[in-house]
């Protein structure tokens, strides 16, 4: 039995969610009215009756509550598919691989990465919604980024003009220390994993090497790619993880203002002695604030790095804002609504509208993220986060909108009235 199976509501009227029945406007006057079919009803009828849905679920173009469409990428293990939430229509990448082909390490980083997406909540990380397991494969159901790589667009238009480095910058860097609050390393942060969600706004993706590690635990793992790949990363048995992901912070915002690498070399073995030696140069069109912040990340020594904090404190990015990480949720539906917060309350009831009752929401509980309602559930509020921050930011700037700027959605921006206006925002 698979989990639909368990999740579907106990009465199926017998109505094809793909052809409408007149029947009922027919022999209205005869019959008691019926009471209507709700959306998850057809949904969950059609999923399990419907000839078209079941040979798209054969064919691999559905799988769970998501209908799959084109490719939007691959990566070492996995194939990327665009795929539509039936219910709720939103868009989503949906990352699948192939079990059969995964060995005990590939299934402990994979773990790892639906882990770690799962506790992070920010505006500039891809957010998980879902985890869809089938014999053969596995599914990771997330947000989807519409823009590309930040890196595709370098190499295709060349370096960034300083000020949408500093904007785009601005974001990796709250999105890395949202990461490191949380006790999570990426090790792998590159252009590749930096995602444009409309021109102004990008997500880190891809937590396929990230783990745990509280500040003064050692790791030693080498992960992520040999360029951006720290000094200790080469010479010591461990390493800490924090100064591994700055680090690479310094390589990117070299390579967003400049459109090289700072290191560069033919082999894996000159580029390791170019990285121990040190040594590089930084284009004289690069502002002084611009490379006092790149030679204040590169430092050998990884203590002697400049933090995260340091950074947005920097002249380079003086002026930017830092978008906050969205405010804790309860990452499934809840049974109880007396201490919901009201997008928690508005995504619950946009669920039972759509006809998912509270047994449906008891059902999904101890399901985490393998569970449709709670996919559904994740979506909804997501969506209304994100409605919400961009909200308070027309509050905040009127001229947002009256300037025609409707499809530049600049990151989640909040106010802080009543204190000094911390830049960084923490999380609580
Ligand atoms: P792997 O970890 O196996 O290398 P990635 O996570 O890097 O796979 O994904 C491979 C490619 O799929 C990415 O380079 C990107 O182009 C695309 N992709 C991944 N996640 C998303 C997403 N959330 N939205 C849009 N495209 C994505």
């Amino acid at each position: 039995m698979t989990e639909h199976d368990q999740e579907l509501p106990s009465q199926h009227q017998q109505e094809c969610h793909s052809e409408p029945n007149l029947s009922h406007t027919e022999n209205e006057q005869e019959k008691p009215r019926e009471r209507r079919t709700t959306a998850y009803e057809r949904l969950s009828h059609d999923l399990s009756n419907d000839k078209r849905c079941l040979k798209e679920i054969t064919l691999g173009k559905r799988i769970g509550f998501y209908r799959i469409r084109g490719e939007l990428g691959s990566g070492n293990f996995s194939q990327v598919k665009l795929g539509i939430h039936a219910l709720t229509k939103e868009k989503v990448a949906i990352k699948i691989l192939d079990k059969t082909k995964l060995d005990q390490k590939t299934q402990r980083l994979l773990s790892r990465e639906i882990s770690s997406m799962e506790r992070l909540h920010h505006p500039n990380v891809i957010r998980l919604y879902e985890v869809v397991e089938t014999l053969a494969k596995l599914h990771i159901i997330m947000e989807y980024a519409n823009g590309g790589e930040l890196f595709t667009k370098i190499s295709n238009e060349g370096r960034l003009p300083e000020s949408e480095a500093k904007a785009l910058f601005a974001q990796i860097v709250s999105a890395v220390n949202h990461m490191h609050e949380n006790h999570i390393i990426h090790r792998d942060m590159k252009a590749e994993n930096v995602l444009f969600v409309s021109q102004k706004v990008i997500k880190v993706g891809d937590f396929g090497f990230s783990t745990f590690a509280k500040a003064d635990q050692t790791l030693n793992t080498f992960c992520g790619s040999p360029p951006y790949a720290a000094p200790e990363l080469f010479k010591d048995e461990s390493y800490f993880g924090p100064y591994v992901d700055i680090w690479a912070l310094g390589i990117l915002l070299y390579f967003m203002v400049t459109g090289i690498m700072p290191f560069r070399a033919e082999t894996v073995a000159k580029l390791k002695k170019c990285i121990l030696d040190g040594m590089y140069n930084i284009p004289s069109y690069v502002s002084d604030s611009c490379q006092f912040l790149i030679r204040s990340i590169l430092k050998p020594v990884p203590t002697d790095r400049y933090t995260i904090q340091e950074m947005t404190n920097s002249d380079f990015l003086e002026a930017e804002e830092f978008p906050c990480a969205f405010e804790p949720y309860l990452s499934k539906p809840s049974i109880e609504t007396v201490d919901l917060k009201d997008d928690e309350r508005e995504a619950r009831k946009m669920l039972i509208d759509l006809g998912i009752t509270d047994d449906h929401f008891k059902s999904a509980h101890n399901k985490d993220s393998r569970s449709s309602i709670t996919g559904t559930y994740r979506i909804v509020l997501h969506k209304i986060q994100k409605r919400n921050s961009q909200q308070e930011l027309e509050d905040e700037n009127p001229d947002f909108m009256a300037n025609g700027k409707e499809n530049q959605v600049p990151p989640n921006q909040v106010a802080f009235p009543d204190k000094p206006r911390s830049k960084l925002c923490t999380i609580l």
